[in-house]
């Protein structure tokens, strides 16, 4: 694109878009970064300037951008079928072929599936499904879902409340007071001084365990947890958390919900993350990788168990009054199903394991010893650099200074973008699972030279 066209094209963007959680501000001084293609694990911006896109999208794109399958099977499906709701029992092929490929990769017990448009919509889902499948067992007061600091369940109204980062509040009437908040489970911030893993994790199900008591588990439905908190700071629980969390949580009637919008679909080595966390889901949220952002689908989870409650309320009940306009949608039920056997033909679930060790090796070769770098965690191709102003005290940087964000914008003139999680200083990592060693090479290198460069000077 010549440069007037895009001048005039980012003026016009500014007279029309409202961009999803993005600084108005900072966009009318910037304006947008305007990214025309993509292919592989690149991106490339409206002056042809190309990216390594370490973060796959937002989370998202697993099999990698402009796979021609996958745009051929949408392409197949929508003059076959381009629309046809699935109200009123109305169904299509498509989503019945999903829906048992789906069943076939999910963490045992899981049995039924509801399709919806994306991860918000999933956990909105999944917490009136909670609050329909007690009521139907005659507790009608169990109404609060609890959840954990640092989690993102999604940004509607319902899974804003969830989401236990305050940004996402700030002059919204947010949370709702359907929600409780407990700790988020990271022992590198969180922990006491002298506490060791299985301590902080003692303390973690005790204070739940208070909760509930102090609540009543009569009025407590769900609670919601990432395996692997992603936007909140690639946090993954101390072990035997989810063991433990599910038995309290089992004793007190109270369903476990897993998030697996960022961690399923192969991201973390395994088609999903709860059997490597052994987090065992009553129901589970998916979306993003489902469709690898090729088309915006979610696909949400429950139990036989569930179901056979909705199933036995359903004659004195009548119709189960939710859904969407686009709920099993054909041609996203295509794509989906081409990806999943794209991941599945590719071996990139396992390619994510081991390309992941990969990737976490050369993180701790070049960067445990930097001043500024206090931890890296994560799993398979989902990983996190934790931004440290002291490592012996693990201090992290004032927000104000804005570390995260210098550091990705560095990393990003070097060619490749990291996504800069500011509320725990973190850099966060989610390549497509088909990003090369060498890729990961690059990435990492350019981080180490961006935090040099960045931080060094600060400090
Ligand atoms: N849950 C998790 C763990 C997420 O990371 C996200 C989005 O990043 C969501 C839910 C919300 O998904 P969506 O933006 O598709 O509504």
């Amino acid at each position: 694109m010549d440069d007037s066209d895009l001048k005039k094209l980012i003026a016009e963007d500014a007279d029309v878009i409202l961009h999803p959680a993005s600084s108005i501000s900072a966009l009318l001084s910037n304006g947008p970064q305007m990214i025309c293609a993509a292919d592989g694990c690149m991106i490339e911006d409206a002056q042809g300037r190309r990216y390594l896109d370490a973060v796959g999208g937002l989370w998202c794109v697993n099999a990698g951008y402009g796979r021609a399958e996958l745009a051929q099977a949408m392409k197949e499906a929508a003059e076959k079928l381009s629309y046809y709701h699935t109200f009123s029992n109305a169904s299509n092929p498509w989503q019945v072929q999903l829906a048992e490929k789906l069943l076939s990769i999910a963490p045992a017990g899981l049995g039924k599936v509801f399709f919806g448009s994306g991860g918000s919509d999933a956990n909105d889902t999944l917490i009136k499904i909670a609050w329909h499948y007690h009521a139907l067992r005659g507790q009608h007061k169990k109404i609060k879902v609890i959840a954990r600091q640092q989690a993102y369940h999604g940004t509607s109204v319902s899974t804003a409340s969830l989401t236990g980062l305050g940004g996402f509040h700030k002059e919204f009437p947010l949370p709702l007071d359907f929600v409780l908040r407990v700790e988020c489970p990271h022992f590198y911030t969180r922990a006491l001084p002298g506490e060791d893993e299985a301590q902080f994790c003692e303390r973690l199900i005790d204070e739940i365990r208070q909760l509930i008591n102090t609540t009543g588990a009569e009025n407590i439905a769900a609670f919601f947890a990432e395996p692997i908190h992603a936007a909140g700071g690639i946090i993954e629980p101390p072990a035997g958390y989810y063991q433990k969390l599910k038995a309290l949580l089992a004793e007190h009637d109270i369903l476990l919900v897993a998030d697996e919008v960022v961690c399923g679909y192969g991201r973390l080595g395994s088609w999903f993350g709860s059997p490597l966390l052994g987090l065992e889901p009553d129901m589970m949220a998916t979306a993003k990788g489902l469709t690898s952002g090729y088309f915006p689908m979610s696909a949400a989870f429950i139990t036989n168990e569930v179901w056979q409650v909705l199933k036995q309320g359903s004659d004195k009940l009548g119709a189960f009054s939710h859904g969407y306009t686009y709920s099993g949608h054909p041609v996203g039920a295509a794509v989906a199903l081409a990806n999943i056997e794209l991941l599945e033909r590719e071996g990139l679930v396992d390619k994510a394991r081991e390309n992941g060790a990969y990737l976490h090796q050369r993180l701790h070769d070049v960067l445990d010893s930097n001043p500024y770098v206090g931890e890296i965690r994560g799993r398979g191709l989902l990983a996190g650099v934790q931004l440290v102003a002291d490592k012996a005290q693990r201090r992290l940087p004032d927000a104000g200074d804005k570390w995260p964000l210098k550091v990705s914008n560095a990393v990003r003139e070097l060619g490749v973008i990291v996504r800069p999680l500011p509320s725990v200083a973190t850099l966060a990592i989610s390549p497509p699972l088909t990003i090369s060693c060498e890729q990961i090479d690059t990435l990492v290198m350019a981080l180490q030279t961006a935090i040099n460069q960045q931080l060094a000077p600060l400090s």
